[in-house]
């Protein structure tokens, strides 16, 4: 099973992904994350990339879709991928199914976070994560406590640069005008959940599995 997870930035996707990778071995594929390792390894198109994410607009599509392909012809992954960040636009939308099908897979749930946005400002500008497991936490709602893993000892806290206030109303906006119309193409298919992000992490996470086990079932 294909899910994407579906939202505006701050809706709970990154975070939602990781209690789905720990839960069902779903394997988690953020664009948002392919294109910081892009910018990482200082290739011709990393100026470039940077500076759209930096200001809240969307990278091309033949970028995002040339990384998405890159990732689907790993069959280790096949059935078992979450699309967070990914499709942005109608166009990544289709580029996606007819990706999946050239591979023989589908998309069979869109999970549909809903969240009030007044709230989404403060969650992603006080969003950091841990730099070896990448656990997200945010300063104001669930501030950093030590991780699990033994191995994160030596972590420091990451901040996104893109995670503060002037990106994020640029971000929303992008969400607003290229990215929500894809709800009516995926509700057409009859493929949306809608889920109450507003909940406490815990609450979400159990909402979203009972929704998955009744599919899977
Ligand atoms: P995210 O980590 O998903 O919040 O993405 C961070 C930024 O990366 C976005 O604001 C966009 O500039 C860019 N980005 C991520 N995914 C896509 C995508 N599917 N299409 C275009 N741009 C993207």
């Amino acid at each position: 099973m294909n899910i994407v997870i579906f939202g505006p930035p701050g809706a709970g996707k990154g975070t939602q992904s990781a209690f789905l990778i720990n839960q069902f071995n779903f394997f988690q594929l953020s664009t948002g994350d392919l294109l910081r390792n892009e910018l990482k390894s200082g290739s011709t198109l990393a100026s470039e990339i940077e500076n759209l994410m930096n200001s809240g607009k969307l990278v091309s599509d033949d970028i995002i879709n040339n990384l998405i392909e890159k990732k689907l012809i790993d069959q280790s992954i096949e059935n078992r991928i979450i699309f967070d960040g990914f499709p942005r636009n109608i166009e990544q939308a289709k580029t996606l199914d007819s990706l999946l099908s050239k591979y023989s897979q589908s998309i069979s749930l869109v999970l549909n976070l809903k969240v009030n946005y007044p709230i989404l400002s403060k969650r992603i500008s006080g969003r950091v994560s841990c730099s070896v497991c990448k656990k997200i936490f945010n300063e104001f709602f669930d501030p950093p406590v030590p991780c699990d893993h033994p191995e994160c000892k030596t972590r420091t806290l990451i901040k996104r640069s893109d995670d503060n206030e002037e990106t994020v109303t640029k971000r929303l906006k992008t969400y607003d005008e290229s990215t929500l119309p894809i709800l009516d193409y995926y509700k057409d298919k009859g493929i949306v959940v809608d889920v109450d992000a507003m909940a406490k992490i815990a609450k979400v996470s159990e909402e979203i599995s009972n929704i998955i086990k009744e599919l899977k079932s």
